[in-house]
């Protein structure tokens, strides 16, 4: 019975110490009856490989289509429905959904890889490889094409159980990556023992940049450690051209921001996408 409490949400968040208040458990019913009626949808926000000059990849991330406040960023309602559990709910929603969209851009023959985000709840969580690899066999992607980013965070909670999931799930072969780099604790050397393809540099390092020679050597060095790891880096938040600059004539491997482009529907990435394809045969 404690073990199947445990896999509930909200038992989780009473252990944890955080019983849900009455008004926060009509603001879960809120989130759920919206999800359920099609109000969660998908942003999805390119990432540049500098090698190639393409778009080799986008990242999900999750929008509230919300009647009366109108979009609604993750910002303020994930945090929520990580501390009542209500994650365990939407992650499923969120995985569903990314697989899908890679699988139909697959059919109409773009090359690219998606990525989704994981909260600490979900990587903790014993059903997560087995979920992401029922998801790739039923909408029949490659493992490959998929690639998870946690934060570092959520690693150190629990390391060991955190070690064996992502273990399992870069069994089935799918990438993973570190996500915002350079706020958390953990070492670089740590990050390495664990089966992580992808390192992104966290937005307030890639501004960093140019306020100082002293930030921009941390940075240099941090890719460079990075590659020596065998490491991909990817620089996060990338909103002017003199940083996209630096970052390329500094090794850095792919870039993700603003002045690249904007999270937007699939739709219009897909034309972007295809529009890039003509342009490079
Ligand atoms: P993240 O995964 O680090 O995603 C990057 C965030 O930075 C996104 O915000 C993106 O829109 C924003 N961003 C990208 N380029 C720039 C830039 O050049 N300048 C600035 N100022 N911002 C930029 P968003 O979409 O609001 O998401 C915020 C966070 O919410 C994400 O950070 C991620 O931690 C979380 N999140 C989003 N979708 C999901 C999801 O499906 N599941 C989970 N668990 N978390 C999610
Ligand atoms: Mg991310
Ligand atoms: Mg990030
Ligand atoms: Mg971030």
């Amino acid at each position: 019975a404690a073990a199947k409490r445990r896999r509930s949400g909200l038992a989780f968040a009473h252990e944890a110490g955080a019983e849900p208040a009455p008004e926060q458990l009509s603001l879960i019913g809120d989130m759920r009856a919206a999800m359920e009626r099609g109000e969660f949808t998908l942003a999805y926000q390119p990432k540049l490989d500098f090698r190639s000059g393409r778009i080799v990849a986008v990242e999900a991330l999750l929008r509230w289509r919300h009647p009366e406040r109108g979009m609604v960023p993750p910002g303020s309602f994930i945090p929520f429905a990580e501390q009542t559990g209500f994650i365990r709910e939407v992650t499923p929603w969120v995985l569903d959904a990314a697989i899908r969209q890679l699988a139909q851009w697959r059919k109409e023959g773009l090359e690219i890889a998606v990525s989704a985000n994981l909260s600490t709840l979900d990587l903790l969580d014993p059903e997560l490889p087995r979920r992401v690899h029922a998801l790739l066999e039923f909408h029949r992607v490659p493992a490959s094409s998929l690639c998870l980013e946690i934060t570092e965070s959520a690693l150190m909670d629990e390391p060991a159980l955190a070690l064996a999931h992502l273990n399992a799930l870069a069994a089935l072969g799918v990438k993973l990556s570190i996500d915002d780099y350079g706020v958390g604790q953990a070492s670089l050397a740590y990050l390495k023992s664990l089966p992580v393809n992808e390192l992104k540099l966290d937005r307030s390092f890639v501004t960093a940049i140019a306020d100082s020679p002293r930030n921009a050597a941390i940075v240099q060095s941090t890719i460079m450690l990075s590659h020596a790891l065998g490491l991909s880096v990817v620089a996060e938040g990338v909103e002017t051209e003199q940083e996209l600059a630096w970052l390329r004539a500094n090794g850095c491997d792919v870039a993700q921001g603003y002045f690249i482009a904007k999270p937007a529907p699939a739709a219009e990435l897909a034309a972007r996408i295809a529009a890039q394809g003509v342009a490079a045969a």
